[in-house]
């Protein structure tokens, strides 16, 4: 098995560790990329709602809240500069009855305490002149301005070119298949057709699904005790017909529906998800991504509280993402875990488990505080 030296490397080229490996060759380091498949950001990072979220419901504090109001801003500044078509097109989170109503109001507290700018309450009139095809029932709404949509693989792209113009490389069909923290650094061992080792002075860890394993079979790191990996899928479905929204719309969250949102991508469809269905705890990557026609029935009762509009017969199947967790079913949910020395003791390792959304929006933030833990 031959033996390589390096400096800084980063295990999966998803929007996580493309953003990690630019922040480090921002900060001067020389950056290998790592990854699996035979393309960058071909799991969770292309398999998303691609919105930029403005923040509203993290807990105010969390990282979640921090990295995507932070992340969010910096994303549109950075599409702008790099020619990354991003479309703040604005969402309107609506209450169709007097328990989602009652609960707008919380919410909107929390979207300011998390610094979300530019959003305001507004009555079903109001939300109903901006979006016509809303149903007569939804009574009070929240008009967030910030949030949009952005053509996340130009992003991809964009990232990956100013790593390699800082002298970074990527190296695809490489995955990591352990490590040992040794006296000067981390010693990384891949498979793949040609097996190697690299000595690496600091490693970041953003393999996604497969994150908590890869951390752990680092020899002398952290092992995450008792900690264990819940994956949720994600289907979405597209509907036919000419878009009746301009604005990204999603339900008040209700503890009997699942939520589902209505999304006009870049390309002009309308495009509605993902769902909620939990996953066997006993699976592992690679998952199934098939949608299950069956599922349209709950898109079409949910989606039809908020636009009664929606055809019979206009729903196909679309595409699905898995999102890895890191709590399970009826647990809180939980924060990123981005576990760098000063917590785990292990000098040049990161490690970043449970990244679900808002991890696009937040990616370039988190990219910035990665550089920072090393
Ligand atoms: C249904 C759904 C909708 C979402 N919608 C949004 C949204 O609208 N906005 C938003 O902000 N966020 C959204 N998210 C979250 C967002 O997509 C993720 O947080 C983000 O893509 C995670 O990126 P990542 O780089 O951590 O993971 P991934 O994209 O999964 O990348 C991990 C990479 O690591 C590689 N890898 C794995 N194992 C190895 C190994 N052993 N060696 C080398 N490489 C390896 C993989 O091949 C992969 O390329 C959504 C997620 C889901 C599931």
């Amino acid at each position: 098995m031959e033996t390589f030296e390096a400096d800084a490397v980063v295990i999966g080229a998803g929007a996580v560790g493309l953003s990690c490996a630019r922040a480090l060759a921002l900060s001067g380091r020389e950056v290998l990329v790592l990854e699996a498949a035979s393309a960058i950001a071909t799991e969770t990072s292309s398999r998303n709602s691609e919105v930029i979220h403005a923040g509203l419901y993290y807990t105010t504090g969390s990282l979640k809240a921090q990295l995507c109001v932070e992340g969010g801003r910096k994303l549109y500044a950075y599409c702008a500069a790099h020619g990354v078509e991003a479309h703040r097109c604005g969402k309107l989170v609506v209450a169709v009855d007097d328990h989602e109503a009652a609960a707008t109001p919380a919410l909107l507290k929390r979207a300011q305490e998390n610094g979300v700018e530019d959003i305001r309450l507004i009555d079903g009139a109001e939300a109903r002149r901006l979006e016509p095809a809303l149903s007569p029932d939804v009574r009070v709404a929240i008009h967030s301005e910030a949030s949009g949509l952005f053509d996340s693989h130009a992003y991809f792209l964009a990232l990956q070119g100013e790593f390699e113009d800082r002298g970074g490389s990527l190296v695809l069909n490489t995955p990591v298949a352990r490590g040992d923290v040794t006296k000067n650094g981390i010693e990384i061992e891949t498979a793949g057709d040609n097996p190697s080792r690299i000595r690496a002075q600091s490693v970041v860890n953003a393999a996604g699904h497969r994150a908590l394993p890869i951390a752990r079979s680092i020899a002398g790191g952290p092992v995450y005790d008792g900690m264990r990996m819940h994956w949720v899928k994600g289907s979405y479905f597209t509907a036919t017909g000419r878009a009746a929204f301009a604005r990204l719309i999603y339900p008040m969250h209700n503890q009997a529906t699942q939520g589902l949102h209505l999304a006009i991508d870049l390309g002009g469809r309308t495009r509605l998800g993902p769902d909620a269905e939990w996953l066997s705890d006993a699976l592992t990557p690679p998952f199934d991504y098939e949608v299950d026609s069956a599922r349209a029935v709950h898109f079409y009762n949910e989606v039809r509280r908020y636009w009664p509009g929606l055809k019979d017969g206009a729903l196909s199947p679309d595409y699905s993402g898995v999102r890895p967790k890191i709590v399970g079913k009826g647990e809180p949910s939980a924060d990123f875990l981005i576990d760098g020395p000063a917590r785990h003791g292990v000098a040049g390792l990161v490690n970043l488990i449970g990244i679900e959304s808002p991890g696009l929006t937040s990616s370039l933030a988190i990219g910035e505080l990665v550089a920072g833990l090393m």
